[in-house]
C-alpha cells in the first residue's frame, strides 16, 4: 500500500466516522441525552483535526487519536445510555482493526502501532466502564427508547465486521502461503521446479524403486551462446528450452538443477521416456531461438538411467551424469541411455 492510497483509505474512514458522529448527535438530541450531545462537539472537532493529520501523513498520530477517541466515545455512550444499546460491542471489533493497522504499517515500512498494547488498553477500559455500569446502572434513564433498534444495528455491524474480517484474514494467509510455497519450489527464470524441490521429490522415493528413471540434460556450448549473443539472449534460450521440455515430456518432473543443467524424473518405461527425450531434443535443435532479430541455434545433450535397487540418490545422479558426459565427449546433441 502506498502513502497516497493509505491517505485515501484514512480520508474515507474519517469521513464515515464523522458522519456517524453527526447522526448520533441528532439521536442523542432526540432522546434528550444532553451530555452526549455536548460531547459530540469536541468529538466533531477532533475528527476535523484528524483530517489535518491525514493530510500531513501523520498516520501514527491519526491511528492513536482515532482508536483512543472511539474507545472513549463508545465507553461514554454505553455508560450514559446503558448496556442494552449495545455500544460496548464496538470494543470487540476495534481489536482486529488495531491489528490490521499494525500489519499495514509493517507493509508500508512504517513504525507500527503497538497493537497488543492498544488491545489490552481497550480491554481494560471495557472492564472499567462495564463494571461501572453493572454497579451503578446507566447515568440516563431513557426508558429503553430505541434500545432494541440500536442493539440490533450495533450487533449486526460488529458481527458482520468480525465475520468478514476473519474470513478475509484466513483467505489472505492461505493465498500468501501458497505463493510462498510456489516461490520456494520454483526457479524464477524458467518457472521449472528448483534443485531444492527436486531433491525433496527424489528423497521420498522408495530405495527399492526401479521404475523411476532420471535424465540429466545440459545445453550444449551455452557459454558460447552467452559470449556471442549476450547474457539476456542466454536467459531467453534457457526459457525456450524449459518450455520445450515441458511440452515434450508429459508426466515428467523437470527441475533446473544448475545454470544450464536440468534434472528430469520420470516413472515408467525407460524406452517411453527415452522417446520423449528424443522428441524434446529434436524440437529444441530444430527451432532456433529468435532474440532481437537474431536466430540462435540451440542443442541439448542428456544422459538417462534407471535407479538400481538400493542405490543412493547421489550414486544414481552420478551415473546419469556419467552418461551425459559420454554424450558430451561424442559430439553432443544426443540422448545417451
Ligand atoms: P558444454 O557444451 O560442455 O555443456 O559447454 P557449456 O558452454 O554449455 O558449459 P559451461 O559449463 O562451460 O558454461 C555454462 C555457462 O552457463 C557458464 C555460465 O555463465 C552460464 N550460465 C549459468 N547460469 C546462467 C543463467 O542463468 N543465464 C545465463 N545467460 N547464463 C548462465
Ligand atoms: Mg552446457
Ligand atoms: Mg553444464
Amino acid at each position: 500500500m502506498t502513502e497516497t492510497s493509505m491517505q485515501k483509505v484514512c480520508y474515507i474512514v474519517n469521513s464515515s466516522l464523522l458522519g456517524i458522529v453527526v447522526l448520533m448527535m441528532g439521536f442523542f438530541k432526540v432522546i434528550g441525552a444532553d451530555f452526549l450531545v455536548a460531547f459530540s462537539i469536541p468529538t466533531i472537532a477532533v475528527y476535523i483535526i484528524m483530517f489535518v493529520m491525514i493530510y500531513k501523513q501523520l498516520f501514527r498520530a491519526y491511528v492513536w487519536t482515532c482508536y483512543g477517541w472511539i474507545t472513549v466515545y463508545m465507553g461514554l455512550t454505553a455508560v450514559f445510555l446503558g448496556e442494552e444499546y449495545g455500544f460496548q460491542l464496538y470494543c470487540f471489533s476495534l481489536i482486529p482493526v488495531v491489528h490490521i493497522t499494525e500489519y499495514i504499517s509493517f507493509r508500508m515500512n512504517r513504525k507500527g502501532v503497538k497493537a497488543l498494547f492498544i488491545s489490552v488498553c481497550i480491554a481494560v477500559f471495557y472492564f472499567i466502564f462495564m463494571s461501572y455500569l453493572k454497579v451503578n446502572g446507566a447515568i440516563y434513564d431513557c426508558g429503553g427508547k430505541y434500545a432494541l433498534l440500536f442493539w440490533i444495528v450495533n450487533s449486526l455491524s460488529v458481527f458482520g465486521f468480525l465475520v468478514v474480517y476473519a474470513h478475509y484474514i484466513v483467505r489472505s494467509v492461505i493465498l500468501s502461503e501458497k505463493k510462498l510455497v510456489e516461490l520456494a519450489h520454483k526457479d524464477s527464470l524458467t518457472k521449472l521446479s528448483n534443485r531444492h524441490y527436486m531433491l525433496e521429490k527424489l528423497l521420498v522415493l522408495p530405495e527399492n524403486d526401479t521404475r523411476s528413471v532420471l535424465a540429466m540434460a545440459d545445453i550444449d556450448d551455452f557459454k558460447k551462446i552467452n559470449d556471442t549473443y549476450g547474457h539476456n539472449a542466454g536467459d531467453e534460450v534457457l526459457k525456450m528450452v524449459s518450455s520445450k521440455m515441458q511440452e515434450n515430456c508429459k508426466g515428467c518432473e523437470i527441475a533446473r538443477w544448475g545454470g544450464e543443467e536440468f534434472l528430469i524424473l520420470y516413472t515408467g518405461e525407460q524406452q517411453a521416456f527415452f522417446d520423449m527425450l528424443e522428441n524434446m531434443r529434436t524440437a529444441i535443435a530444430e527451432n532456433p531461438v529468435v532474440f532481437e532479430g537474431r536466430s540462435i541455434s540451440v542443442a541439448l545433450t542428456a544422459g538417462v538411467a534407471h535407479r538400481n535397487s538400493g542405490e543412493s540418490i547421489d550414486d544414481w545422479i552420478m551415473r546419469v551424469d556419467e552418461k551425459l558426459y559420454i554424450g558430451k565427449n561424442n559430439g553432443k546433441n544426443m540422448i545417451v541411455m
